[in-house]
């Protein structure tokens, strides 16, 4: 009986530093973070892969928290052939598309973390380098890294805390396409 009461003493106190913490992690309405809800009613391949992607970025990333089941900014779909791309209509919105054929040869975290870095504000860099996340394919099928380089990561916190604008160069309906150089691998013969 006594511990019981202790534990929820202890309980409530946690409660109460949280909630004080919340209060004083935020000084203003210039640091709100962005939410951005994405979507995997149409990927339901996906949804635990989209799911550990979206932690990936919120553990290295300050100013955005991507969340599940709260609307639609990110639309994630589930394709066959053709390739994983991304269309960004603006920063933190836009729809994610995963070729379940390409998921077979490359690591399907990996597309989704890179797929969804493009949402995010960044570029490809195939330059080859597996450390680098939106090296995408020129890495290799080989390469399973699913995590933002330090600078890829900064770079992200920094256009969504504002510091940094994006590059704009769009399409007649005003999105950006991020169609993916993630090269087929030939199956094995014999
Ligand atoms: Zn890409």
């Amino acid at each position: 009986m006594t511990s019981r009461i202790t534990r929820l003493a202890v309980a409530s106190v946690a409660t109460a530093v949280a909630t004080l913490g919340i209060t004083v992690a935020n000084p203003g309405p210039a640091s709100a973070a962005m939410t951005i809800c994405y979507n995997t009613s149409q990927a339901p391949s996906y949804a635990s892969i989209a799911n550990q992607a979206a932690s990936i970025w919120n553990n290295a990333t300050t100013n955005l928290t991507l969340s599940a089941n709260c609307g639609s900014n990110l639309r994630i779909y589930q394709i066959t052939g053709g390739g994983s791309y991304a269309v960004r209509t603006s920063l933190g919105n836009g729809r994610v598309y995963i070729d379940t054929q390409q998921a077979q040869q490359y690591s399907p975290l990996r597309i989704m973390t890179h797929e969804i870095g493009h949402i995010l504000g960044l570029p490809d860099n195939y330059n080859g380098n597996c450390a680098i996340l939106m090296s995408g394919g020129s890495a290799g099928t080989s390469c399973t890294n699913p995590y933002p380089s330090t600078t890829e990561a900064n770079r992200v916190s920094s256009l969504f805390a504002g510091t940094l604008s994006s590059e704009r160069a769009t399409d007649s309906t005003g999105s950006q396409v991020f169609r993916d150089s993630w090269p087929a691998v030939p199956a094995t013969v014999g």
